[in-house]
């Protein structure tokens, strides 16, 4: 629970190595893992005063869990955040963090470029409960404004979004959110703690699906919630402990691992998705090719200011056209088709039909999904053989 001094004193990649460590009296390399439910006291005297919260003491796994913790811990540091709670989805961390902080009678405003279920939470879920949500198109600041003249609690958005990859700009909805008292939630799963510090920019609390590039093998479900020490003591804490949404364990286990490797990978799969982007724009066959890097891309300076990198994800549309990118997708041959990103393995999905075949078609077009949209995740394949792939699926479109 204490993060030391000397361990925010290193650099990223030494804190992704060895921050949030804790050994045993067994001095293992590795860090332990904690399979166990519960923890035992000597006296029952011991018991009341945890449940009193008189002593700091590992209670119960869905309170907290010394494998977990050292996950926590890792991630405060590579975020700047004060607290992080681990979770089992990046969907419970969503879910979590806004449902913590939110009653009936409250209001919610979203970006509209969101990632399906984020936006289901936040259309249907929450206004079951009486939380009244504003959806405001993300890259119009006035939009954003005008949506705070009803007193606001939460404002939540994805930047880069999923899948339109829309950059929202974190300092300018921050500060009109702040003047209007609301806090600031940003789900960062497409910029990765590695290309964007969104707390830096100003936000309040940061949301990942650790899924995605954290863990970067398509081996866990997971998820990370961070802010200050007193929002999550006081806000999220009630909430995680007595609904349940916290992470096993194991998988804590697992994103320690992966935790060590995350910068480089992520430096090499942006590198690999700008290899991409820029051989997709000379092909003929995609109508549009979307990546932040490009100078094409609407936002590419607002990209450029606030990311160190340009992301992961690549997008294409062939020309609107749903035989067309079943056509390509089919024939991608080393590319798989999976919903999932951030893996080491590339993966293409059709977003209309699959992630957000949910909203209505209007919707769709609202966020550039067309028929002809494609998503390629990036993995860490050689480049080469990636464009050899995808120029073979080209040509058969
Ligand atoms: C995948 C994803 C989520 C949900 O995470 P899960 O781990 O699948 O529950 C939330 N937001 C974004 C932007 C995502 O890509």
């Amino acid at each position: 629970m204490t993060i030391e001094q000397t361990e925010k004193n290193w650099r990223p990649q030494t804190q992704l190595v060895r921050g949030g460590t804790k050994r045993t009296h067994f001095d293992e390399t590795d860090e332990a893992i904690f399979m166990t439910s519960g923890f035992v006291y000597e006296r029952a005297e011991d018991a009341e005063a945890a449940f009193k919260n008189e002593v700091e003491r590992f209670i119960y796994s869905r309170y907290g869990n010394p494998t977990n913790e050292m996950f926590q811990d890792r991630m405060c540091l590579l975020e700047g955040a004060e607290a992080c709670r681990a979770t089992a989805s990046g969907m419970a961390a969503v879910f979590a963090a806004l449902a913590c902080h939110v009653s009936a009678g409250d209001h919610v405003v979203g970006s509209r470029a969101l990632f399906g279920s984020c936006q289901f939470v936040l259309t249907e879920i929450l206004p079951r409960y009486g939380v009244e949500t504003t959806i405001v198109d993300g890259a119009d600041l006035d939009q954003w404004e005008k949506a705070l003249s009803k007193p606001t609690k939460a404002m939540f958005f994805e930047t880069p979004s999923n899948p339109g990859l829309e950059i929202i700009d974190v300092q300018a909805v921050c500060r009109l959110a702040h003047n209007a008292g609301a806090i600031v939630i940003v789900d960062n799963v497409f910029a990765t703690p590695v290309l964007q510090h969104p707390l830096e920019l100003g936000a309040d609390i940061v949301v990942y699906s650790t899924t995605k590039h954290i863990d970067g093998h398509g081996r866990t479900m997971g998820g990370a919630i961070l802010g200050t020490e007193e929002w999550v003591n006081e806000k999220l804490n009630p909430f995680y402990r007595h609904t349940g949404p916290s992470m096993s364990p194991f998988n804590a286990w697992v994103l320690l691992k992966a935790l060590e490797t995350l910068e480089m990978r992520v430096e090499k799969h942006c590198r690999n998705a700008s290899e991409i982007a820029s051989f997709l724009t000379e092909e003929s066959k995609p109508t549009r090719v979307l990546y932040p890097g490009l100078k094409s891309h609407p936002q590419h300076e607002l990209a450029k200011a606030q990311m160190s990198d340009f992301g992961t994800v690549v997008c294409l549309d062939l020309d609107g056209n749903k035989e067309n990118a079943f056509r390509f997708m089919n024939a991608l041959q080393l590319v798989d088709i999976s919903n999932n990103l951030g893996d080491a393995k590339s993966l293409t999905t059709h977003p209309a039909t699959t992630t957000h075949q949910r909203i209505s078609e209007e919707e769709r077009a609202q966020l550039g999904i067309t028929d002809g949209f494609v998503r390629l995740s990036i993995g860490l394949e050689d480049v080469e053989d990636l464009k050899e792939d995808i120029a073979q699926a080209l040509a058969k479109v």
